[in-house]
């Protein structure tokens, strides 16, 4: 019999949970046979896992950013559309970033946590960590010149360590200068295929990494759990229902308020409109193969035009995910507070910015926000391991997050093609 791999995750979360708080309650944490297969079995496994997902980053960002670059600069003909709907990407991804942050800061449900020795280190180093980068801050002329590096393969090793920005910084000066030959009519066909099968080949890494998640997620939430106890599972219920919270709130507020305020018709209409859509995208946990129903959708029952919508949507399905946005900075606060790490303004604003970006440089496939998350937690100083404590409910969260994705996708659609034909003209379905 086949289990579905995320019905082997639920279980790889509930076994590992058993077993490490069996272990925790029952003081057995510090036998040897415990500390053998925590530090070196489970530890092992875990960290390959990681490991995997890790190795994908700097290929995955730079061929997502150029071809991203790439097809932005395709859409020549579509004139004002592209600029709205940038507009309306960065506008909606930081509605959604700041609903979930400040849910999360208000609610703090990773708080609490009575953290062990072994934790307890952690803490102090990812402090100093904080303190450090609060301590090198630059005047804004040097930021700018470290932006533009002039080192890619320097800006790759840290992005690694969680200094994503300069890379992709040149990731998108490369796309730029690339769609610019590409327009100019020279020969560049070999150097985007290249690019697209570098991009799947970092997707089948991931999938990889996928099928060692189970053990992987039993292994990581058994050392935390051993180390926390239950208290951990009370937490991570509370982030699982924050999570959901923020993405219903941008649906039914924000978009609905967009829609409203752009278009002056009742939104409520076009959420039903799209529904057969939200389900695909729930059921699939990918904006990628939502695609064709979105694109069908659009132009069959919502009556958007063609070539805007198709612009839009096929953009939107990587350079769009509002609900990823949300998820990861959720994510991020939730577990800098279960390891008791205090995040200052400065930080804060860094995880803003960052999950508004990593919502831009996600892959639409199941899993596709994972390395980005990696890279975040390495940034602010939250060991990567703590992405165990969150995999087991991912399956679910993600179900959730890119049905959020795929409507925002839709919505920004409406609104470019609603008001670029004569204004005030407006989708079908909006009564
Ligand atoms: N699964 C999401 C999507 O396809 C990406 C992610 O957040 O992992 O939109």
């Amino acid at each position: 019999m086949k289990i579905q791999r995320h019905w082997a995750l639920i279980l790889a979360l509930l076994l590992g949970g058993a077993a490490g708080i069996a272990c925790h309650t029952l003081g057995w944490k510090d036998t040897a046979v415990v500390q053998f297969l925590s530090t070196k079995i489970f530890y092992a496994i875990g960290k390959v896992f990681l490991n995997l997902i890790f190795m994908t980053v700097v290929p995955l960002v730079f061929s997502a950013l150029v071809l991203g670059v790439l097809e932005l600069g395709r859409g020549k003909g579509l004139g004002s559309a592209i600029g709205k709907a940038i507009l309306f990407t960065v506008v909606l991804s930081s509605f959604s970033v700041l609903i979930g942050i400040a849910l999360t800061q208000v609610f703090q449900p990773g708080r609490g946590v009575e953290l062990d020795a072994g934790m307890v280190a952690v803490q102090k180093a990812a402090l100093a960590k904080v303190q450090a980068n609060a301590s090198q801050a630059k005047d804004p002329a040097q930021t700018l010149v470290e932006l533009v590096t002039d080192n890619p393969l320097g800006a790759a090793m840290g992005a690694l360590k969680g200094d994503m920005l300069a890379f992709m910084v040149f990731a998108l000066v490369f796309g730029l200068a690339l769609t610019f030959l590409v327009r100019g009519g020279e020969k560049a066909e070999a150097l985007v295929s290249l690019l697209e099968q570098v991009y799947a080949v970092c997707l089948k890494i991931i999938g990889f990494a996928m099928l060692l998640a189970p053990f992987a997620v039993f292994s990581l939430v058994f050392n935390t759990t051993v180390s926390m106890g239950p208290q951990i599972f009370s937490k991570l219920l509370f982030y699982v229902i924050l999570v959901v919270a923020g993405l219903l709130l941008q649906q039914l507020v924000v978009y609905a308020g967009v829609l409203w305020l752009v278009l002056r018709k009742n939104p409520y209409k076009f959420f039903w409109a799209c529904r057969e859509v939200y389900l695909y995208a729930f059921s699939t946990a990918s904006s990628n193969a939502t695609l064709p129903r979105s694109l069908e959708l659009a132009q069959k029952n919502l009556g958007l035009p063609n070539d805007t919508s198709r612009f839009v949507l096929t953009v939107g399905a990587t350079a769009n995910q509002n609900g990823t946005a949300l998820f990861e900075g959720v994510t991020v606060l939730f577990l800098a507070q279960v390891y008791g790490v205090h995040l200052g303004m400065g930080a804060q604003i860094q995880v803003v910015l960052m999950s508004i970006l990593a919502g831009i440089g996600t892959a639409g496939v199941p899993g596709g926000s994972l390395p980005l998350i990696m890279i975040l937690l390495t940034q602010i100083g939250v060991p990567a391991e703590g992405l165990g404590i969150i995999l087991g409910v991912d399956r679910f969260l993600d179900m959730c997050r890119t049905t959020l994705n795929v409507s925002g996708d839709l919505v920004i659609a409406a609104l470019v093609g609603g008001r670029d034909r004569g204004g005030a003209r407006s989708p079908a379905t909006l009564g």
